[in-house]
């Protein structure tokens, strides 16, 4: 007689008790006919869903009875029985219903002891409980050990499912049992990660030998003894992933888990992760170039600065600021790829003077900073030494041109008191290689906060911050001077301004000019600022109604680097093509004797052209330089302003009368007209007239203010004497 093998999944289905089997995460795997019947849910609507999702019951205490329960089970590995207990769900759309339960949740083992799931098996008893004993229904005792069996069928079939999920998982999975950790099984990722060896069976110590001294034995000998899970992240493991290759790098995330049999003995470990290495290499990658220059592979100026602020320890550390001497003339007359194999050069020179003494960035275009942790400012000083002389060997060749290389070095120390600021110690350093530079450069200079330079540098600096700010926020506020004519003039009926600009502060408080042109001349601001308030005059005027730019005129100063550099010209004409109301004509630029003498030939060629466009010129502060009155014949300048210094003193002293007398001869010989400054009182006003100066200009005549103002004021009188020039004509 055939043996009949019997079918346990089809006797689970057909089995009258409802049960459902449930994962260890109380997700449904699979239930029977009868748990479709009580739950009013199909079995395709459960697989797969939490059980308190599904079924929360109608308060917390509910739910929280049937959790303890499970809870149970899963610490305990033993069944768990509820007698009675109330438990309400939806039966249809929104329809509730609240029944007593009496509940059996049994824990499923898989071969290896390991809880793989719990049979729940609820049972309606509310007939019973409302005293109706011939409906009860109660699982018997017997049928209790026929449905564990059972359902450990369909967990076997259902395994087939299960096993193919693991197999295909994206991360790496495997299960090693006892203490010796024997490969129990592993997944296809995990044979793709240790280079198909064969495993199962076989302890991972002779399988991967190379992870043993890497710390790998280690950590899982721990988690069997402790039972403490272990986890990794992007974990550096070397692996050999081909027979007889050399040992790989890879990056894993990882976790050992224990494996508990029903006694809570860990029996073996579960190990889980993922290959990184790909997401690890990229990442390291995008933090190496966010942390690097490109150009030297140094750190770069952030970097640097988060490694300034995690200098531990009471100090004193040293800071050095480094520029290369002449960087911009290499730059611009060899191109930028010249530049670029320079800073290489010097990149790499200063690397290997530097060595492990300290972290070195490049923190500008040719500026390098090094930070010295614990170093005193004598040692920062004597290495600050050797990177200069280091330099000065580097034989720069460019085009078969040799150049000459030197580096100005300023240093500074700091220590971890409170009113010693990391950045006032940076400020220091750069304030006081701005100081080696000026001192000749090829040189050190260490700066102290002692020190009344570095002082009156660092305040320059200040006032260069304040001026770009100013720049980018707009707060350049132009004010006007009227000039007026004194005495004789031509007749003009146009009123002529000078153009005088002031920061306005965060405050709303005006700056002068001496608070920042200074700073601005010397740090190489002052033609960006120029050019800002030349755009800012020309708008000015071109907003003019037409009636009064007819009438008015303004001189507008520049200084020698403006005039003389290379885009100033086409900068005003594109401005004269966005403006065409500006009228060139109406426009006079100030520029002093010295700035147009230091670069003649320049400034004269730049003149010229713009003079060639209707723009006229003052030389400003005219003053004793009466020798460039040789000069003045080649230059197109109309007026000649002459210094408020040289104007005071014609009260005083006869001389000057005599030399201001011989200008303004000289100047109608050449058809150039006379504007004295700083006219200050009436006494100067009235000495002035016979002198023959054509125009004046000071706190007497006119106070300077906000040019609108100036300007509108002036519109009233200018109409008024315009009356009267028509009525006299
Ligand atoms: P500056 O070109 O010689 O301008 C005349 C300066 O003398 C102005 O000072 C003006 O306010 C002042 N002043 C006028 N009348 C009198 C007076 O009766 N007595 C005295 N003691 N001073 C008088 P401010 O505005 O402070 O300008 C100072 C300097 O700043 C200017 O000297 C000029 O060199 C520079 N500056 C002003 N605005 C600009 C500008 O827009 N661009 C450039 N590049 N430089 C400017
Ligand atoms: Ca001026
Ligand atoms: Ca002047």
């Amino acid at each position: 007689m055939p043996v009949l093998k019997p079918d346990f999944a089809a006797a689970f289905d057909a089995w009258p008790v409802p049960a459902a089997i449930l994962d260890v995460d109380l997700k449904y795997m699979t239930c029977n006919a009868a748990y479709e019947a009580i739950s009013h849910r199909s079995r395709q609507s459960l697989v797969g869903r939490f059980l308190f999702d599904v079924f929360p019951g109608s308060d917390g205490a509910q739910q929280d009875a049937l959790k303890q329960s499970f809870r149970r089970v899963l610490s305990t590995g033993k069944p768990q029985h509820i007698s009675s207990a109330r438990y309400g769900f939806t039966v249809s759309e929104g329809k509730n219903v609240e029944r007593s339960w009496t509940v059996s949740n049994i824990p499923l083992f898989s071969s290896g002891e390991r809880m793989i799931g719990i049979l729940h098996c609820p049972l309606d008893i509310t007939r019973l409980t409302q005293g109706d004993q011939s409906q009860a229904e109660h699982p018997i005792d017997d049928d209790e050990a026929l449905v564990v069996r059972a359902a450990q069928s369909v967990l076997n079939s259902e395994g087939a499912r299960l096993q193919e999920l693991f197999h295909q998982a994206p991360g790496f999975i495997c299960v090693l049992e006892g203490p010796r950790h024997v490969y129990e099984l592993a997944n296809d990722a995990y044979y793709q990660l240790v280079g198909h060896r064969a495993i199962i069976g076989h302890e991972l110590a002779d399988v991967l030998p190379e992870v043993i001294s890497q710390g790998f034995l280690d950590k899982l000998d721990r988690v069997y003894r402790t039972g403490e899970p272990f986890i990794g992240r992007a974990m550096p493991i070397q692996l050999q992933r081909v027979v007889g290759a050399p040992l790989e790098m890879r990056y894993i995330d990882l976790i050992y888990q224990p494996v508990l049999n029903a006694s809570r003995q860990v029996t073996g470990i579960f190990v889980q992760g993922n290959d990184v290495t790909e997401a690890y290499t990229l990442a390291q990658e995008v933090a190496y170039q966010a942390a690097h220059d490109a150009l030297t592979g140094l750190f770069n100026r952030r970097e640097f600065a988060k490694r300034i602020e995690r200098v531990a320890g009471p100090g004193p550390h040293a800071l050095l600021y480094m520029d290369i001497d002449h960087f911009k003339i290499v730059n611009d007359r060899c191109g930028h790829a010249a530049g670029d194999s320079l800073l290489k050069e010097v990149a790499t020179v200063l690397s290997a003077i530097a060595g492990e003494s300290g972290d070195l960035a490049r923190v500008g275009g040719d500026e390098f900073a090094l930070l010295l942790p614990n170093h005193t400012s004598d040692a920062g000083v004597q290495l600050a030494h050797r990177l200069r002389r280091a330099v000065k060997d580097v034989n720069f060749v460019w085009n078969g041109k040799r150049y000459g290389v030197t580096l100005s070095v300023g240093a500074a120390t700091f220590t971890d008191a409170v009113w010693d600021t990391l950045e006032n110690a940076l400020g220091l350093a750069d304030a006081a290689c701005f100081l080696a530079k000026e001192a000749g450069r090829d040189r050190v200079k260490l700066g102290l906060p002692s020190d009344e330079d570095v002082w009156r540098q660092l305040a320059e600096m200040d006032n260069v911050t304040r001026l770009k700010e100013a720049l980018r926020d707009d707060r350049v506020v132009l004010y006007g001077q009227k000039i007026e004519p004194i005495g004789t003039n031509d007749g003009t009926d146009v009123t002529y301004f000078e153009v005088l600009c002031r920061l306005r502060d965060i405050e709303g408080k005006n700056i002068p000019p001496s608070g920042f042109i200074p700073a601005a001349e010397r740090f190489g601001m002052i033609e960006a600022l120029d050019r800002h308030i030349v755009a800012k005059s020309f708008a000015h005027f071109s907003a003019l109604p037409a009636e009064v730019r007819a009438r008015v005129g303004y001189f507008i100063n520049l200084s020698g680097i403006t005039l003389g550099s290379a885009g100033f010209l086409a900068f005003v004409g594109k401005l004269l093509e966005e403006l065409p109301n500006v009228d060139a004509k109406r426009i006079c630029f100030e520029v002093t004797e010295t700035a147009t003498i230091s670069d003649m030939r320049r400034s004269a060629a730049a003149m010229q052209e713009l003079s060639a466009r209707g723009f006229r010129f003052a030389l400003d502060d005219f003053g004793s330089g009466m020798a460039t009155f040789a000069y003045l014949q080649q230059l197109p300048v109309q007026f000649v302003k002459i210094d408020g210094d040289f104007v005071r003193a014609i009260l005083d002293s006869e001389a000057s009368c005599i030399i201001v007398e011989s200008v303004v001869r000289l100047a109608n010989c050449m058809g150039m007209q006379v504007i004295a400054e700083a006219v200050e009182t009436p006494e100067l006003l009235a000495a002035l007239g016979p002198l023959g100066v054509h125009f004046g200009q000071g706190y007497v005549l006119h106070m300077p203010e906000d040019l609108e103002k100036a300007v509108y004021q002036e519109v009233g009188s200018i109409r008024s004497r315009h009356d009267v020039r028509c009525r006299r004509d």
